[in-house]
C-alpha cells in the first residue's frame, strides 16, 4: 500500500497545461491602498432580510429577475442571473462549443477570462489582436470564422478603458449571422450608459450582453451576474446552468441593490467617481514618469509610464497595489489604475511625486 499517488495522469490534459488566471486576489500583495481589481472604492451597507436558510433558494429568484429587467429595459424572458459575470462567460461555452471541436475568438488586449474559461473547457481559442487604435480587426475576425461559435468582445474594453466603434459592432453582427454568437461584455457599462448596445437585441437573435453588480453597484464580493439576450439563447443557458446557481443570501442583498433607491444612489456613486477619475486623469498628466493616460469610459485608467516596471514595484513596496499590464499584448510600460476614493487617489499622486524627485536626485 502506499499513500503516495500521482494524481496527474488522471487530470484533463487541458486542465494539466492550464494556467489559472491570474485575479487580483490570487496576485497578493500586502497593500492598504487596493487599485488593482476595478472595485467600487466604498461600501454600500445591506443587512439580510431572509431567514429561511432551510430551503434552497429559488433557482432564478423572480425579485431580482424582474428588478433586473426592468433597469436594464428588457423583458425578464431575456434575462438570466448567474454567479458573477464570470460564470456566465464560461455557461455559454458550456451550452454553445463542443470541446476539441468549436472555438471562440476573443481580441487582446482584453479580459483574461475569456481565454482561460475556454481552456478550462477544452475548447478552442483564438486571439485577433485589437488595431493598434484598440478597435476590432474586422478582416482579420472574418477569416478567422471557422469553427468558431463565440465572439467575445469587451466595450468598456478592460485594461484599455475605450469603447468599441458601434458601427464596427454592427458589422461584426451582421458578418455573423447564423454563423456564431457575438457576446458584449458590458461589465463596466454603468460608467457610460449611453454606449449600451441593449436595444439592439430586437434586430440581432445572436447578440448576447453580459453584465454584473461587480462594478458600479458596489458588490464584487456578493458575486451576482446577468446575461442578457433573446428567448432562445436564454432557455439554452436555463439548461446548463447549476440547478441553485445563486445562494439565498445573494439574492436578498441583488433585490435590495437594484431598487429604485438604490439604483439612482448607485447612478449618483458613478457621477461622482467620474469626477474623480478627471481628477486623477489631471494629476497623473503633471507627473514626468508618466507618458500617456488613455481615455477612459470605466473606473480604471491605463496609465503608460516612461517605464512602468520600476514604478509597479515601488509603489508596491509602498502599499499601493496596482495592475501591471506591461506584459499584455501592446501594452508595454502599461499599469492600469482603478478609480479610488479622493484620499486613495491622493496618496497615489504623493508617491509618484516622491518618486519622480528620487529619481531626479539619484541624477
Ligand atoms: C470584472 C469583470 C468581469 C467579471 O465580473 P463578475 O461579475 O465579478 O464575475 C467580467 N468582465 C469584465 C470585462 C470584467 O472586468
Amino acid at each position: 500500500m502506499t499513500n503516495t499517488f500521482d494524481i496527474s495522469p488522471l487530470i484533463r490534459k487541458n486542465v494539466r497545461e492550464l494556467t489559472p488566471y491570474q485575479s487580483a486576489r490570487r496576485i497578493g500583495g500586502k497593500g492598504d491602498i487596493w487599485l488593482n481589481a476595478n472595485e467600487f472604492p466604498t461600501a454600500p451597507y445591506y443587512q439580510l432580510t431572509q431567514q429561511t436558510l432551510n430551503r434552497y433558494p429559488e433557482p432564478q429568484p423572480e425579485q431580482v429577475i424582474k428588478l433586473y429587467a426592468n433597469y436594464a429595459g428588457v423583458k425578464p424572458e431575456q434575462l438570466i442571473v448567474s454567479r458573477g459575470a464570470d460564470e456566465a462567460i464560461e455557461l455559454l461555452m458550456r451550452a454553445f462549443c463542443e470541446p476539441e471541436k468549436d472555438s471562440i475568438i476573443y481580441c487582446p488586449p482584453t479580459y483574461g477570462m475569456y481565454m482561460v474559461s475556454a481552456q478550462t473547457m477544452g475548447i478552442g481559442y483564438k486571439a485577433i489582436p485589437q488595431t493598434e487604435n484598440w478597435q476590432l480587426d474586422l478582416p482579420n475576425i472574418e477569416k478567422n470564422l471557422e469553427n468558431v461559435k463565440l465572439i467575445y468582445i469587451c466595450s468598456p474594453n478592460n485594461p484599455t478603458g475605450n469603447i468599441l466603434n458601434p458601427d464596427d459592432i454592427k458589422t461584426l453582427l451582421n458578418m455573423t449571422r447564423g454563423k456564431a454568437l457575438i457576446i458584449v461584455d458590458e461589465a463596466y457599462i454603468e460608467f457610460s450608459m449611453q454606449n449600451t448596445v441593449v436595444s439592439w437585441l430586437e434586430n440581432y437573435p445572436h447578440l448576447v450582453i453580459l453584465r454584473t453588480l461587480s462594478k458600479a453597484f458596489a458588490l464584487a464580493g456578493l458575486r451576482c451576474g446577468f446575461t442578457i439576450a433573446n428567448e432562445p439563447i436564454i432557455t439554452t443557458l436555463q439548461k446548463v446552468i447549476a440547478p441553485y446557481p445563486l445562494a439565498t443570501p445573494v439574492a436578498d442583498i441583488a433585490a435590495q441593490a437594484l431598487s429604485p433607491e438604490n439604483i439612482s444612489i448607485m447612478q449618483n456613486n458613478v457621477a461622482g467617481l467620474n469626477k474623480q477619475k478627471q481628477k486623477l486623469i489631471d494629476d497623473l498628466q503633471t507627473i514626468n514618469l508618466v507618458d500617456i493616460v488613455y481615455p477612459s469610459y470605466s473606473n480604471y485608467l491605463l496609465v503608460k509610464f516612461n517605464s512602468s516596471v520600476p514604478v509597479f514595484n515601488e509603489l508596491w513596496q509602498h502599499g499601493i497595489i496596482l495592475r501591471d499590464q506591461h506584459n499584455q499584448l501592446g501594452l508595454n510600460n502599461c499599469i492600469r489604475i482603478s478609480i479610488g476614493t479622493q484620499t486613495e487617489c491622493d496618496r497615489l499622486i504623493t508617491a509618484l511625486r516622491r518618486l519622480t524627485n528620487e529619481e531626479i536626485s539619484y541624477g
